[in-house]
């Protein structure tokens, strides 16, 4: 089979965020990698374009992405201290989301980086 080549990835695992990694893909698995750490190697050839897991989880149940959001909003709604945590792996705009919604509800904020 054909691997299509996918240059100048971005690679979001650590934070270095390094941008000139070169892909080989198969449609469905990242098959090689080529200029990333074993942190991003590891991280790219372990995601898949299976959906191997529902789309959301409310309460350990499947739930669609709508229900999960307003069971989300209803915990945000009645936390005391209502707390934004993890964006590991996400892109700017999902943390400028993150951000927006911390501020909306006057949460805290923080990353998986405190660990
Ligand atoms: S390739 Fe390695 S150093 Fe670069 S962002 Fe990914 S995990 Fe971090």
């Amino acid at each position: 089979m054909e691997l299509t080549v996918t240059k100048n990835a971005t690679c979001t695992f650590c934070g270095c965020v390094c941008d000139d990694i070169e892909l080989h893909s198969d449609g469905e698995r990242i098959k090689e990698t080529k200029g990333a750490c074993i942190l991003g190697q590891s991280w790219f050839k372990n995601h898949t374009a299976e959906r191997l897991y529902p789309a959301a989880l409310v309460n350990g149940r499947e739930a669609t992405v709508d229900e999960a959001v307003e069971a989300a909003a209803e915990f945000l709604h009645a936390a005391d201290m209502p707390l934004v945590y993890g964006l590991s792996n996400v892109t700017c705009e999902a943390t400028r989301e993150a951000v927006s919604l911390a501020e909306l509800v006057g949460a805290v904020i923080d990353s998986h980086t405190s660990l």
